[in-house]
């Protein structure tokens, strides 16, 4: 078994990704198995050296140790290899459709515009896909993708009709997010993907381009989200309590047990190491609604969205 814990570092780590980061190191080694730290850097627009490197950073001092640690950026020859694969059997258009186009038109199943594949049929340039200016979107096949993942939530969906064909090369030159998910997985040898409920609309997307490069589809569990309060609503938390904040407040451990508790994993908030919770760790402890995340006089509270 070889599970990876696959943070984007648009930012700094916060509670939410510390969050997740212990819950795939949990599940896997409390079943013996191999774990991947692998570094999403691939939007240059968003990235920083210095978010993965207090990535990696924050995940030591929480207590969390990997066996390997991949840099997506890194991984570009591997990219490339599956878009020439994908040219080959063709699959690959351009298109020039632009967002704005988009809105006000159907919803997709992640809250995003769909894209009604309106530039299918468009042929590459005589260069191919490198010598194309426009982003290329893959033809998925329009079938639906039955799957249910291992904490009983329905991920069935047909992508290309529900979603559109995805963009697995943006504009900018970017490889996109459900290309290199889908490669990394395949090259580090990803038997278990643990995270977040917010990318389970991408699976039934990922499992399709698995279907066309040939790939084995993982095992997939979806887990509960730390919220904060915004205007008006919740959102998924992002940058508002940073672990700059969160290290100068707290230490390792004390952390570690407000998570643990959080996540159903400890009776009380004390600290913890996160080897302590291997014995009894067990996702049917792990509640299925999210959280609110916020910052009080006391340092980090993790509260039921219900009774905040
Ligand atoms: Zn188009």
């Amino acid at each position: 078994m070889i599970s990876r814990f696959a943070p984007s570092t648009t930012g700094e780590a916060h509670p939410g990704t510390l969050l997740a980061a212990l819950l795939v190191w949990l599940d896997a080694r409390s079943r013996g198995g191999r774990v991947v730290l692998r570094l999403e850097d691939l939007d240059v627009t968003r990235t920083k050296a210095a978010w993965a490197a207090q990535m990696i950073e924050a995940c030591a001092w929480l207590g969390l140790d990997w066996d390997e640690v991949v840099v997506q950026s890194e991984r570009g020859a591997a990219h490339a290899a599956a878009l020439d694969a994908l040219a080959a059997a063709g699959r690959l258009y351009p298109c020039t459709c632009s967002r704005a186009a988009r809105a006000g038109g159907r919803r997709a199943p992640d809250g995003s515009w769909a894209y009604d594949n309106t530039c299918r049929g468009r042929a590459l340039p005589a260069g191919g896909w490198r010598a194309a200016p426009e982003a290329i979107r893959v033809r998925l096949d329009d079938d639906r993708v039955t799957l249910v993942d291992d904490g009983g939530l329905d991920l069935s969906q047909a992508p290309a009709r529900e979603l559109g064909d995805p963009i697995v090369r943006r504009r900018d030159g970017v490889i996109a997010y459900q290309l290199a998910v889908v490669v990394d997985d395949r090259d580090a040898a990803i038997t278990d993907v643990i995270r977040g409920r917010d990318i389970a609309p991408s699976t039934a997307t990922q499992v399709m381009l698995q279907r066309l490069l040939g790939i084995a589809t993982p095992r997939y569990r979806h887990h509960f989200l730390l919220l904060e309060p915004g205007a008006g609503k919740l959102a998924k938390l992002h940058g508002s309590i940073p672990f700059s904040e969160l290290r100068a407040r707290h230490d390792g451990p004390t952390l570690c047990g407000i998570l643990a508790h959080a996540a159903g994993l400890a009776a009380t908030p004390a600290p913890c190491r996160p080897a302590e919770l291997l014995e009894a760790f067990d996702w049917q402890r792990v509640p299925r609604s999210d959280r609110v995340a916020r910052w009080t006089e006391h340092g980090l509270a993790i509260t039921d969205e219900a009774a905040r």
